[in-house]
């Protein structure tokens, strides 16, 4: 049984402005960010990390809304998540 019943969200305005990264090597297969995200960012890895665990990656992050709630709950502080970068304004001559 799940631990987490989330509610599931539309995406967002806010979707799509947003860096997610795993640490993949550190990730032990809890499944609690896939359980808990909102806009279903996160999918299992098919291949094995170097703990022997099938771990998530990030399999849509156009989705993600920012909620930080992945970062709140990985017991191992495998996710980051952060605003994308602006786009560098062109340099007038
Ligand atoms: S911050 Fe994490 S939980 Fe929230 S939408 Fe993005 S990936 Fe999903
Ligand atoms: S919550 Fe952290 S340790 Fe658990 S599956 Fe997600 S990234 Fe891996």
């Amino acid at each position: 049984m799940p631990l987490f019943k989330p509610e599931k969200k539309q995406i967002a305005q806010n979707a799509g402005k947003w860096d997610v990264v795993i640490s993949e090597d550190m990730c032990k297969a809890c499944g609690f960010c896939l359980q808990i995200c909102p806009v279903d960012v996160f999918a299992w890895r098919r291949t094995a990390n170097r703990l022997g665990w099938f771990p998530m990656y990030v399999a849509h992050e156009a989705n993600c809304i920012g909620c930080m709630l992945c970062y709140q709950i990985c017991p191992d502080f495998c996710i980051n998540v952060a605003p994308k970068a602006e786009a560098e304004p062109a340099v007038a001559s």
